[in-house]
């Protein structure tokens, strides 16, 4: 019975070690959704984009309004950037094609370059959005920075 009592805390011990091990890399609980998330539209990644810089990725689309200026600065960390040195990421190109995360309305799995396209189509998320109008979509202050 002792034995049995010791290697249980040990297990639990080591769970909570694994945990804190796992946070500097990704903080619990985070969705493989919300890691392949844009900080500024809070999507899914469409066409993605790294500034040179900072590493940092986004929408083309999002980050078009800061090519714009002439100074622009990261959206996200607010370092300024060579707007010709913003590339295609097509590595996270490739890891939005390769994996796949429940859709937040119906759980089905969709590949995460698809996701956009499903929640626009998807008719659980469509009655979620009208049961809850002020619905908040996850803060960028909580989305990992990448290193
Ligand atoms: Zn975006
Ligand atoms: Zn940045
Ligand atoms: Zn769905």
């Amino acid at each position: 019975m002792m034995a049995m009592f010791r290697s249980f805390v040990s297990a639990a011990q080591l769970r909570q070690h694994q945990q804190q091990n796992g946070a500097a890399a990704a903080a619990p609980g985070e969705s493989l959704e919300s890691q392949f998330s844009c900080p500024i539209c809070l999507e899914v990644y469409h066409k993605p984009v790294s500034i040179a810089s900072c590493a940092h990725t986004f929408c083309v689309d999002c980050l078009q309004p800061c090519l714009q200026v002439t100074s622009p600065l990261c959206p996200l960390c607010r370092m300024p950037f060579d707007p010709k040195k913003v590339e295609k990421s097509s590595s996270v190109e490739k890891q939005l094609s390769s994996y796949k995360a429940p859709c937040r309305g119906c759980s089905k799995k969709v590949t995460l370059v698809k996701m956009r396209s499903h929640i626009s189509s998807c008719t659980k998320v469509q009655e979620q959005m009208a049961n809850c109008p002020k619905f908040m979509p996850v803060v960028p202050t909580s989305q990992p920075i990448p290193r």
